[in-house]
């Protein structure tokens, strides 16, 4: 049974929902639909939080939803839902999900495969993964729906696994993750039965996709929580699962203190709007472990360009099968090491060719970290200054800094 909370319960002050989510709700009810706002959205908006994406829920199907709005397109086979762009933002609507689990694909383990048989409202609710997570808000009649206890779990400041946790994670091991990042995002604690079943489900993390789990890593570390997150992935002992190589670098003191200035570091710069290049980000993460073997090779007798390659080759082939970052930010984070050595060397001849390297920037930064968190030698800041004179010089100042090598 549903609790309808009105304004003066759930506070939530209409000129903050994005014009977008106004257009689709409002024509979807007029289509004679039913339609809410639901999910992150009504969580931050009763928090106190600019929602970064409003999602929609309705009983309209796709089919009927992309009918209604020009550009809306269908996406997804796993979970199909509409994305209708509206101006600059971009709205999720999914069709209230059904209840009845027998009807969806698992695997072996349990683990939802397909999820494309549609109910009602109270269905989808108890298919919402936190009682925090389902509360629908009309926004009409300016009401919160709840039918699972979220209102009161938002004010105890509570995440809770509607359902069985256990069930809950076997369906979608995901979950565990999510609450994970919420507690870091949200600074809220985790119910007793549902902290105990994510003891017990942990090792099913390993049945799930790699490019869930990457997405679900950048989530992680590029929303402005990394390094509260990164605290929650150590308390609750998930690295391993996440991603074994930062696992692996935060068991080093070292390791642990550069991947959290890192992170410091990250969400400062979401914090100021800045954009977050993933391919720098996870060679920032990987960095300690390639140093290390980096070094490795140095003692072995290889100079220093062609050790730093056998390290990249090695820590990149240990964990291709386990993580799978994306190709695109793999050729990204090769060519960010790669370059180092070669900033740091300043080879007179090489140095015109490495400020027009289309790198350039992403590796001259990340010397610059290296440098601010002390993994250069006391010359280090020095070295940064010197290439950020260089790059900015007119053509005919370079010369003259380049006699400075000399
Ligand atoms: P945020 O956008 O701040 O990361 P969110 O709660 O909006 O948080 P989304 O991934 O945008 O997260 O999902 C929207 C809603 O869809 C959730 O609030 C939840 O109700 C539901 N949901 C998302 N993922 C799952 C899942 N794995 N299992 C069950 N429900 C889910
Ligand atoms: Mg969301």
């Amino acid at each position: 049974k549903a609790h309808a909370y009105p304004v003066k319960k759930h506070g939530i002050n209409p000129k903050y929902i994005s014009e977008a989510a106004v257009m689709v709700t409002r024509t979807l009810t007029e289509a004679g639909f039913e339609a809410y706002i639901v999910g992150g959205a009504v969580r931050d908006l009763m928090q106190g939080l600019q929602p970064k994406d409003f999602d929609v829920a309705t009983n309209a199907r796709p089919e009927q939803v992309v009918k209604l709005f020009r550009r809306a397109r269908i996406i997804g086979r796993r979970f199909r839902i509409v994305h209708v762009p509206h101006k600059r933002d971009l709205i999720e609507v999914t069709t209230f999900r059904s209840a009845d689990t027998s009807d969806q694909e698992v695997d072996e383990h349990g683990r939802v495969l397909r999820d494309n048989v549609y109910g009602t409202l109270v269905d989808d609710a108890v298919r919402r993964d936190l009682s925090v997570n389902a509360l629908y808000y009309d926004v009409k009649h300016q009401t919160v729906l709840d039918y699972h206890g979220g209102v009161n779990d938002l004010q105890d400041q509570t995440l809770r696994i509607i359902g069985d946790p256990v069930t809950r994670f076997r369906e979608d091991p995901v979950r565990m993750l999510r609450i994970l990042r919420f507690m870091a995002k949200l600074n809220f604690t985790v119910d007793a039965h549902t902290e105990d079943a994510m003891e017990e489900c942990k090792p099913l993390l390993g049945n799930i996709p790699q490019a869930r789990l990457f997405d679900e890593t950048l989530k992680f570390f590029t929303t402005g929580h990394a390094d509260a997150s990164l605290n929650a992935l150590q308390d609750y002992d998930f690295t391993q699962y996440l991603m074994p190589v930062l696992h692996d670098v935060v068991q080093a003191e070292k390791g642990a203190e550069w991947v959290h200035r890192v992170l410091e570091q990250t969400d400062a710069r979401v914090n100021e709007d800045k954009s977050i290049s993933p391919g720098f980000l996870f060679a920032a993460l990987m960095w300690p472990k390639i140093e290390q073997r980096w070094q490795f090779y140095q003692k072995q007798g290889s100079p220093s360009i062609v050790a730093l390659d056998q390290a990249i080759t090695e820590v990149m082939n240990q964990n291709s099968d386990q993580v799978t970052i994306t190709k695109r930010f793999v050729a990204d984070m090769r060519e960010i090491w790669s370059l180092q050595p070669r900033l740091e060397r300043r080879l007179p001849r090489q140095v015109k060719g490495l400020v027009e390297h289309p790198r350039f920037r992403a590796a001259y930064d990340f010397l610059l970290l290296r440098a601010q968190l002390g993994h250069l030698s006391e010359t280090g800041l020095g070295l940064a200054q010197w290439w950020d004179d260089f790059y900015f010089a007119q053509p005919e100042e370079r010369a003259e800094i380049i006699t400075i090598l000399r």
